[in-house]
């Protein structure tokens, strides 16, 4: 797999001359591209901003493959051409982001437990089979990857969003009351994943109702023990969870109707928004003495769960996290 002991030093001087400043601290891992490089990519629709090339290379260095993951602005039109080109190309895997991981639902072969439940792919597996006809990750085919190769779709979001919360705010679950803000791909995502935790309550507030009451209904079905209800809470919650994408831009109104809701009145404040680091609700929470974090601990931890499906190995958490702070705070 890797040649980076064979590979001369003007060889890896000329490569890693091209690789971002977070790899060169690490140039014994980088084997140079050649045929046999193996390749994984995030498909969105923009892509320019996003952080998952320089995790993901990162920690593919770390794991000495010689794998590279890039990013590509693919159209939601042109959705199955591109995921048929990287199947046909033998790409180990593929993340999807907006607005891709519903319609992908429809668009892979196979779909494992996790897009299923959670109604959603953010990452797809390519797998081919092995001689007895079990199908397996691409990476168990490390000299002759076989034509007769399919796509299978997980979602490892709605773990990451709880594994951050729990995490970052060391706040656990069960028994909580939420107030989850937005209701959109993110949000309906983590109503039903925090459902399933076994918290308390869950208050839904979005801006176009329908769709909160979308969500609040699949709950009451799918989870009967949690009481889920519209609108702000009468009094003090766990957790006031940020699904919207209010608070990208600076002059965003605050996703949060204050005289509905008083953040004092939440222990904790969890932002999906990572960019800025500290968005206004985060600084208005911190200020009103909640705990606070934002969304890096998501984006991490869907991204080290995409490499474990891709690599049936431990992804290097604290490499991609390096790497991360670095691409998206510099720091
Ligand atoms: P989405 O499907 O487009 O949903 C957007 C949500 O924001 C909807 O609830 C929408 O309400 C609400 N919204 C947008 N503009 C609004 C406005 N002007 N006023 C009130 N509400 C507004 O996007 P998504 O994929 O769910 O993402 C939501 C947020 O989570 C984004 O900020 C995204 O960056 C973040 N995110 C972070 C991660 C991570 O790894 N940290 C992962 C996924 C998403 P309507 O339903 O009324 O349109």
């Amino acid at each position: 797999m890797g040649k980076s002991s064979s590979s001369s030093f003007a060889q890896r001087k000329l490569v890693l001359c091209s690789l971002p400043a977070y790899n060169r601290r690490v140039p014994d891992q980088i084997a140079p591209i050649d045929s046999s490089t193996r390749y994984c990519a995030v498909f969105g629709h923009p892509i320019s901003h996003s952080a998952s090339p320089a995790m993901h290379n990162a920690a593919l260095a770390q794991l000495r493959l010689n794998w590279r993951y890039l990013a590509f602005d693919v159209h939601p039109d042109n959705l199955p051409e591109a995921i048929a080109g990287a199947r046909r190309m033998k790409f180990i895997g593929l993340n999807l982001t907006v607005p891709h991981k519903l319609l992908a639902l429809k668009m892979v072969d196979q779909l494992d437990d996790s897009a299923r439940v959670w109604g959603a792919v953010n990452t797809i597996c390519f797998e081919a089979r092995l001689a007895n006809g079990e199908w397996r990750p691409l990476i168990s085919f490390p000299t002759e990857v076989p034509e007769d190769i399919r796509s299978r779709g997980f979602n490892s979001d709605a773990d990451a969003i709880v594994r951050s919360i729990q995490e970052d705010l060391g706040l656990k679950l069960v028994g909580t009351q939420i107030v989850l803000l937005g209701a959109g791909g993110a949000g309906r995502v983590a109503a039903l994943k925090l459902a399933s935790e076994n918290v308390a309550a869950l208050y839904l507030v979005n801006r176009t109702l329908s769709k909160a009451e979308a969500v609040a209904s699949e709950i009451r079905k799918r989870f009967p023990q949690v009481n889920v209800s519209l609108g702000y809470p009468k009094g003090p919650v766990d957790l006031l969870l940020n699904a919207t994408s209010l608070g990208l831009k600076s002059d965003d109104a605050s996703p949060v109707d204050r005289s509905q809701f008083e953040l004092r009145s939440a222990r904790a404040v969890y932002d999906m928004i990572y960019r800025p680091a500290e968005t206004p609700l985060l600084k208005a929470a911190r200020e009103a003495g909640c705990r606070t974090a934002n969304g890096i601990g998501m984006l991490l931890y869907q991204g080290a769960r995409a490499l474990e499906i891709w690599t049936g190995r431990p992804a290097p958490i604290e490499v991609m996290r390096s790497a991360l702070m670095k691409n998206v705070y510099g720091r």
